[in-house]
C-alpha cells in the first residue's frame, strides 16, 4: 500500500493541475472536510471526457460542485451536466459555486435523494458519474442502466473502499459490513451483466468504467 501511495504521489507530481478556480475550490473542500474526487481520479475523468466527448452527463453525488465544475470546464461547450445532491447543508454551497463558476449554465442541480430522482429521469445520458453513498450504488444501477445510452459510459468512483473491499467481512467494522457486501455485489454485477463491458482500475479509491453495449 505504501508503495502504491508513492507511485500515486509520483504520478500526481507530473500533473499540470487544473484551472485556478478549481484549485481554490479543492482547497476549500479539503479545509471543510468535504469528500471530493482525488487528483488521479480528476485526471482520468478529464481524459475520458476528452476521448468520449459526451453531450449529456449525469452525476450522482454533487457535494459542493467540484467534480461537476471540473467536468463542465473540461468538456465541450455544448455539453450539459445534471448533478444530484441530497445533503441540505451542501446544496446552497454548490448553487453558489455554480453561480460563480458556471457562466454558461452548463450545470443543472437536482436537489433530493437520488433513489427518487433517478426514477424520474428520461433516457439520453452518454456519461454517468456515480459518486454518492457507496452502499447505494447497487440500488441506483437499474435506473442508471435504463437512462444510459448504448455506447455510453458509467464511471463509478470509490469502488475499492481504500482496500476494504478485498478484506473478509469480519475484518471490516460492523458499521461498514453492509456497505462492504453491497459494493462486492455491485462489482460482481458490473462484471457479469451482459449489457456491460467493465474494467476495474486502482485509480484513486478504485474506479469502475462500464461501457453499455
Ligand atoms: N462528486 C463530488 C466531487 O468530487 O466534487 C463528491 C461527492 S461526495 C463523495 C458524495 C455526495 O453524495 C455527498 O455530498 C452526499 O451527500 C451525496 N449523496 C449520498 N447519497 C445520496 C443520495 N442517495 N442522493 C443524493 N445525494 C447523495
Amino acid at each position: 500500500m505504501i508503495e502504491q501511495d508513492r507511485i500515486t504521489a509520483f504520478i500526481n507530481s507530473l500533473d499540470r493541475g487544473n484551472a485556478e478556480f478549481l484549485d481554490e475550490l479543492e482547497r476549500e473542500a479539503k479545509a471543510g472536510e468535504v469528500p471530493i474526487i482525488r487528483k488521479d481520479t480528476q485526471a482520468l475523468l478529464k481524459f475520458l471526457l476528452s476521448m468520449n466527448k459526451p453531450k449529456n452527463i449525469l452525476e450522482v453525488g454533487c457535494a459542493i460542485g467540484f467534480s461537476a465544475l471540473l467536468m463542465g470546464y473540461y468538456s465541450n461547450p455544448d455539453t450539459r451536466i445534471t448533478t444530484i445532491e441530497k445533503f441540505e447543508k451542501r446544496i446552497p454551497i454548490a448553487r453558489d459555486n455554480f453561480n460563480k463558476y458556471d457562466p454558461d449554465n452548463k450545470i443543472t442541480l437536482l436537489e433530493g435523494d437520488a433513489t427518487e430522482i433517478l426514477k424520474t429521469l428520461s433516457p439520453g445520458y452518454d456519461f454517468i458519474f456515480m459518486d454518492a453513498a457507496k452502499g447505494q450504488y447497487i440500488n441506483f444501477l437499474p435506473d442508471c442502466l435504463r437512462i444510459l445510452n448504448k455506447g455510453g459510459l458509467l464511471v463509478s468512483d470509490n469502488v475499492l473502499q481504500d482496500g476494504d473491499v478485498i478484506e473478509s467481512r469480519f475484518a471490516v467494522t460492523r458499521r461498514d459490513r453492509t456497505i462492504h457486501a453491497r459494493m462486492r455485489e455491485y462489482l460482481y454485477e458490473l462484471k457479469h451483466n451482459d449489457a456491460l463491458n467493465t474494467v476495474i482500475l486502482t485509480v484513486g479509491d478504485g474506479m469502475a468504467l462500464s461501457l453499455k453495449l
